[in-house]
């Protein structure tokens, strides 16, 4: 595509759950990933809390139920009671039995907490997935009126909740118009498809250009799984050289990229193959294979390079 646009997108939002992402419209009472000001539902505006606050709100209304009821029977018992020494007895208990809910509840909201708002997701489920489904019309919207960074930002959240290829190929169609660069915010492990996908493929390869480190678990898992398929690809070699040399990141990922780092090293740019003569240095008897190609690449191509000499001997 040569109609390529540059963009900056906004920094991903971190949150330790995911719940936390999600907000509930006061006025239509749905639900929405998104982070702008808009409700995707009704189109209003300002009318977004976040979910945590309802299920805060829904506690407070319970323990004051709780509280009020308590409250009520004690106060019953008393005026129940036949004379002032009972009635001095019970007006104590009662007290007692409050003292010992609040106490209670200080001792265990940690608890109780988590517990309601987990609840609260799971009998909101049906309206949240709605809420998402509206999310990723309102992303729809956007890319149909061109506004490319917008429809990403929206998919992004979106398929924090919604973990299917439909979301991951759209995202990647978006990423497809923008000149990717090494200081975005690119995601690779977040889009790799289940199935053999050439858009995925492509995006891979570009990302591969700009930001090898992206390239991890994940994506390192998928060009194994179809290294066949990628090779027949013009850009096939330059991918899987790239994705070789992302693999060298760690030692643990020698035996699983054993035979991938044997083929392509030879096409290594030379600082990450002494990278790979190191790793190598150490573990020879572990990869006796690995270790003799690579040997003989090392006397082929590198055969005055010193650095190189002193690192396979
Ligand atoms: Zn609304």
């Amino acid at each position: 595509m040569n109609d390529k646009i540059a963009a900056h997108f906004s920094k991903p939002l971190v949150t330790k759950y995911r719940y936390e992402r999600l907000r509930h419209c006061d006025k239509c009472g749905s639900f929405t990933s998104l982070r702008g000001p808009v409700c995707s539902s009704c189109k209003r505006s300002g009318t977004l809390k976040p979910l945590a606050r309802i299920g805060a709100g829904k506690a407070r209304f319970r323990t004051a139920v709780e509280a009020l009821l308590l409250t009520a029977a004690a106060i019953s018992a008393v005026y129940l009671s036949p004379n002032a020494v009972q009635r001095t007895a019970t007006a104590l208990l009662g007290a007692g039995l409050l003292v010992g809910y609040g106490l209670l509840l200080r001792r265990y909201s940690g608890i109780f907490a988590p517990y309601r708002l987990h609840r609260l997701l799971v009998e909101k489920s049906p309206q949240i997935a709605d809420g998402l489904d509206a999310d990723e019309k309102a992303a729809e919207a956007d890319y149909e009126a061109d506004r490319y960074r917008e429809c990403y930002e929206k998919l992004r959240e979106v398929g924090v909740f919604v973990l299917e290829d439909r979301i991951r190929y759209n995202k990647i169609i978006c990423l497809g118009r923008f000149v990717l660069r090494k200081d975005m915010d690119l995601e690779l492990e977040s889009v790799v498809p289940r199935k053999y996908s050439k858009l995925f493929v492509h995006y891979m390869w570009e990302v591969s250009k700009v930001n090898r480190t992206l390239i991890r678990e994940k994506s390192l898992d998928y060009a194994l799984r179809f290294r066949s398929d990628i090779e027949k690809l013009s850009y096939g070699t330059e991918l899987l050289t790239n994705v070789a040399s992302a693999a060298l990141r760690s030692k643990t990922n020698l035996s699983a990229c054993e035979y991938l780092i044997g083929d392509y090293a030879i096409a290594l740019p030379r600082d990450r193959f002494i990278r790979l003569c190191g790793m190598l240095s150490n573990a020879r008897w572990e990869y006796p294979n690995l270790t003799a190609r690579v040997a003989q690449i090392a006397e082929s191509r590198y055969a005055h390079d010193p650095e190189v000499q002193a690192l396979i001997r």
